[in-house]
């Protein structure tokens, strides 16, 4: 009898471990659709109805990143020759910089002087309905300033350009007009196809449009149809921003050249023609950004640094000047200050 006992305890044993694997497994399925759904839910929130992912992350613009401390270096130099030195000059002190303490900038092409082209830096360009939008009125320029700080530059004598312009001067294969601007638009809103490049065409101001090549056809973002057409007029080049607007400083090389090299792609098929000018979301890079950047194709790339001045030197962090509003003679001598 106590034999049979025994038998009969480790049966039960047995089917009482067989249950707990059986709801172990069942929990770990649980688990995998709970974590799964929330995964593709939350995806389907931010491509359906969250419309401000970047607008929030892109207030750190406003505190941009300090350049790596070998860059900086750099650019002490820069302003230090700009300053005290003939621009022809300029260059080659700046080449000899750029060989001696940065071999992952790239030397491309004949060196050229130092050009001086404010390029001027736009998220939005509307006029925000929400008042308590937080996270869209800092980054916002209304139309209205929009269209007077082009009539201010147009009687100022200054001449719109494209970052194609200024890689062929910096490579000496064309001469810039007197007086060059550039304008750049960051991120590929929706209202700069609504709002600013009405503006833009008005006054047939060329200018140059950073587009999230995976933010295509969100509620915020443009549709593929205006971005081809956009493309298709001439008046607006098209620039890459990374395909998912990451923070490129200090990522693994792999999510890097994905980002880099796929939103250059995504972009060149849909509009068929050369995408050449990079921007870095949040002014975000490092050595290995730049090479990245380079080794992807683009012939220069936008940073969120201040200044006026583009060189060889930082053709791949050339800096930029953000309005902030202003007008008139107040955005002149904004300009001019730098
Ligand atoms: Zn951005």
């Amino acid at each position: 009898m106590a034999f049979i006992e025994i038998q009969r305890d480790e049966q039960s044993t047995n089917i009482h471990i067989q249950h707990k694997h059986l709801y172990l497994a069942i929990g770990i399925i649980v688990l995998f659709i709970a974590v799964g759904g929330g995964y593709f839910g939350y995806k389907y929130y931010l491509a359906h109805f969250y419309d401000s992912s970047t607008a929030k992350s892109e207030l750190q613009d406003f505190n941009p990143p300090a350049p790596p401390s070998d860059i900086k270096k750099q650019i002490q130099q820069i302003e230090k020759q700009a300053t005290v030195q003939p621009n022809n000059q300029i260059a080659t002190s700046s080449s000899k910089i750029n060989s001696a303490t940065v071999s992952a900038i790239p030397l491309t092409g004949t060196i050229s002087a130092t050009l001086r082209v404010p390029i001027i830096m736009y998220h939005y360009v509307e006029y925000v309905q929400d008042k308590n939008d937080k996270l869209r009125i800092p980054l916002d320029t209304t139309p209205y300033t929009l269209e007077n700080e082009i009539q201010t530059l147009i009687a100022a004598g200054y001449n719109f350009i494209t970052n194609n312009d200024l890689a062929d001067a910096l490579d000496g294969k064309t001469n810039l007009p007197a007086n060059p601007i550039l304008l750049t638009f960051d991120d590929g809103y929706r209202d700069f196809y609504t709002d600013a490049y009405p503006i833009l065409k008005k006054y047939h101001v060329r200018a140059t449009n950073y587009v999230i090549a995976g933010f295509l056809n969100r509620p915020n973002h443009l549709l593929t149809n205006q971005l081809q057409e956009i493309s298709n007029d001439g008046l607006v080049e098209i620039g890459a921003h990374t395909v998912n607007h990451v923070w490129l400083k200090g990522l693994p090389l792999k999510t890097v050249s994905d980002e880099v090299f796929q939103s250059r792609e995504i972009l060149e098929q849909l509009i068929h023609k050369p995408v050449t000018s990079f921007a870095y979301p949040f002014g975000a890079f490092d050595d290995q950004t730049l090479q990245v950047v380079k080794d992807a194709g683009f012939r220069s790339a936008v940073s969120t640094l201040p200044g006026v001045n583009q060189d060889q030197v930082n053709r791949f962090y050339m800096f930029r000047l953000r309005p902030g509003g202003r007008t008139g003679q107040d955005f002149l001598n904004y300009i001019k200050q730098n």
